[in-house]
């Protein structure tokens, strides 16, 4: 691990300050919350952030849960435990629960944010080692995952200069429930609003751009719409193993239903896609439909029409498929007692 200096920031303007000197005197520094992500990429090398900035002290400002009669306004210094735990998130979002109970380790949880979650990077296993050519940690070089091992890899969102899935569970509810992120600009001190969905890049031909966010710019709120889909509501991971462990595939699913009719349907896929994957063509098919057996089958087809896998991940296609027709048919089931 290279050699860095270290700050707490007491305050927004303090942070943003911090951030400026050290792009201006070496190129760039990193906030720094729980991390969980971030120091394990600096001891591998693959992050060198030459100046840390404790963001924790932020928390009277960004670690609180407000509820309000329209929507949930999660603090970006919210530890994803605290989230967990809230009471309002288990009994009337289950989705966000379950993204967020199924996600790393308890001891994790109690130290990562949910800002900082939500930026979590890939664990392409050529990524994590730096001896390996990989366009998102060396821009140019290549990747290995091309023709390397690759069961972990994505289906659905990928180029020919990357392939690594996108980690997080929390990201794939927050889209299907159409959140909303603020941030603030590091350098015009300016709030920004924009929508979850256009947090993430794709990698296309520049695998190394990860997000839409500015240099120095902080997430500080993450808001989710009250809306009818919220209650009936469900987060599916299948894994290698039931703790501890990445998704091979994922489903966040939210129904609004009219009976056994589908109103409105929003689906996110996880654990097959680059980046927090919206199946909005799938959720067309579904409106209007009865959700049995073979409309599920069919949307999960039309949700992964466009995938294209390497020979070692392509049975990703078909589970990722299973997973979403389950994700709907139990989600289509639940009761809504209220
Ligand atoms: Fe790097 Fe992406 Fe290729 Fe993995 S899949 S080696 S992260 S370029």
């Amino acid at each position: 691990m290279d050699r860095f200096e270290f700050h707490r920031a007491k305050d927004p303007a303090d942070a943003f300050r911090w951030s400026e000197a050290s792009r201006e005197r070496t190129g760039g520094g990193s906030y720094i919350a729980g991390g969980t992500n971030l120091v394990d990429y600096m001891t591998l090398d693959v992050m060198r952030p030459s100046v840390l900035i404790d963001i924790n002290d932020l928390r009277h400002a960004y670690g609180r849960i407000e509820r309000m009669s329209d929507r949930l306004r999660l603090g970006a210094l919210v530890r994803m435990s605290e989230a967990e735990d809230d009471p309002v998130i288990h009994r009337d979002c289950p989705v966000l629960h379950q993204s967020l109970a199924q996600a790393a380790s308890r001891q994790i949880r109690n130290v990562a944010s949910l800002g900082g979650n939500v930026l979590q990077r890939t664990r392409c296993e050529y990524f994590r080692e730096t001896s390996w050519p990989c366009n998102k940690r060396n821009p140019g070089s290549g990747c290995a995952a091309l023709g390397g091992v690759c069961r972990q890899h994505a289906v659905l969102g990928t180029s020919e200069h990357c392939i690594a899935a996108y980690a997080g569970d929390f990201g794939q509810a927050l889209i299907a429930l159409d959140a909303t992120l603020e941030t603030l600009d590091g350098s015009s001190g300016r709030r920004r609003r924009m929508p979850f969905a256009d947090l993430h890049r794709l990698p296309g031909d520049s695998p190394h751009l990860e997000t839409t966010l500015h240099p120095g710019e902080l997430i500080t709120f993450i808001e989710v719409p009250m809306a009818p889909w919220l209650y009936r509501s469900r987060y599916i991971k299948i894994r290698d193993r039931q703790s501890y462990q990445f998704a091979l595939a994922s489903a966040a699913v939210a129904l609004d239903m009219d009976g056994e009719t589908v109103r409105e349907a929003r689906i996110a896929l996880g654990g097959v896609t680059t980046v927090p994957w919206r199946a909005r063509e799938a959720e067309a098919y579904l409106r209007g439909k009865a959700l049995d057996e073979a409309a599920a089958a069919e949307a999960a087809r039309i949700a992964f029409s466009t995938a294209r896998a390497q020979p070692q991940n392509a049975f990703k296609v078909i589970l990722g498929q299973r997973t979403l027709i389950r994700a709907l048919r139990e989600t289509a089931q639940i009761e809504i007692g209220r």
